[in-house]
């Protein structure tokens, strides 16, 4: 599969409330691959992901999108080639879980595409494990249910290129993993998926390359087992970690507990 540019980010800064929150972030992201951006809260990495989708910003430097500079795209050909899970899921009015999916197919109004509409609505119901919460109001879920719908509003899109915030923070040990398999199903066949993560065992299980974050810097960028090294986990979170392999090949990342907090006598 070719590995042709998604996004290509040079010198991208962008600045909030006066402040430098993303500094000088050069970083490519390629069809075909996950990338996990990783780092500690407040890093700048939803921040980043904004940049990306066109949300937040662009201070100094340049994002590329297809090769073509963002501020080039028009807000239609934008929502028919990424799609985005915000952070928050936002949706206030009370719509029903089948209405917020449905919304994914929005961009493709008056395209060739939208024949695939029925069809693309009833695979992200699938995928993401909603069949039977379609007609609930979608407030009144719980937070890893509107991720998931959310989620799936996002993969009846069909785009190109996939950006997620956190798309497994509300859920539970089987839905994450399940996110995250339909993430590589994504870059299987040829999209690029970014997806911010805070569980770097995660990141190192599903993801190609981890793009790591600390105070609005790129401070590595690379395989997991090239990122992940317990030196620059202490030095970016703060604190030490073992970096691992499990059982079957991955790296697992845990910090050190010793055993004094768990013994009760
Ligand atoms: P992360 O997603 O890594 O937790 P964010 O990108 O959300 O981090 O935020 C990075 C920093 O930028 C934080 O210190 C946050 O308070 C600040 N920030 C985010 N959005 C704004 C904004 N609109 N105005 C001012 N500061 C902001
Ligand atoms: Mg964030």
């Amino acid at each position: 599969m070719g590995m042709t540019a998604a996004y290509e980010v040079r010198g991208l800064v962008c600045r909030l409330g006066g402040r430098d929150i993303v500094r000088e972030v050069d970083l490519d992201v390629v069809h075909g691959e996950v990338l996990a951006l990783v780092g500690p809260n407040g890093a700048g990495k939803s921040t980043l992901l904004g940049a990306l989708t066109g949300d937040v910003p662009i201070a100094e430097g340049d994002v590329r999108l297809d090769g073509r500079p963002l501020a080039q795209w028009s807000a239609r050909d934008l929502a028919r080639t990424r799609a985005v899970l915000l952070q928050a899921n936002q949706v206030s009015f009370p719509f029903t879980v089948r209405e917020v999916v449905e919304m994914g197919r929005n961009p493709w109004v008056g395209h060739a595409t939208a024949a695939q509409d029925d069809e693309a609505i009833a695979e992200a119901i699938e995928r993401t494990d909603i069949a039977h919460l379609l007609e609930r109001p979608f407030t009144a879920l719980s937070g890893g249910e509107k991720a998931r719908a959310s989620l799936a509003r996002v993969l009846a899109q069909r785009t190109d290129v996939v950006l997620l915030d956190e798309p497994t923070a509300a859920l539970d040990l089987r839905h994450q993993e399940e996110v995250m398999v339909v993430a590589r199903s994504l870059a299987a066949v040829g999209r690029a998926v970014v997806v911010v993560l805070h569980d770097l065992s995660l990141a190192a299980a599903r993801a190609d390359r981890i793009a790591m974050i600390d105070g609005g810097r790129l401070v590595s960028a690379g395989t997991p087992a090239e990122v992940l090294t317990p030196e620059r986990v202490e030095s970016v979170y703060g604190i030490a970690v073992h970096v691992l392999p499990a059982p079957d090949g991955h790296l697992i990342v845990i910090p050190h507990r010793g055993l004094s907090d768990t013994v009760s006598s």
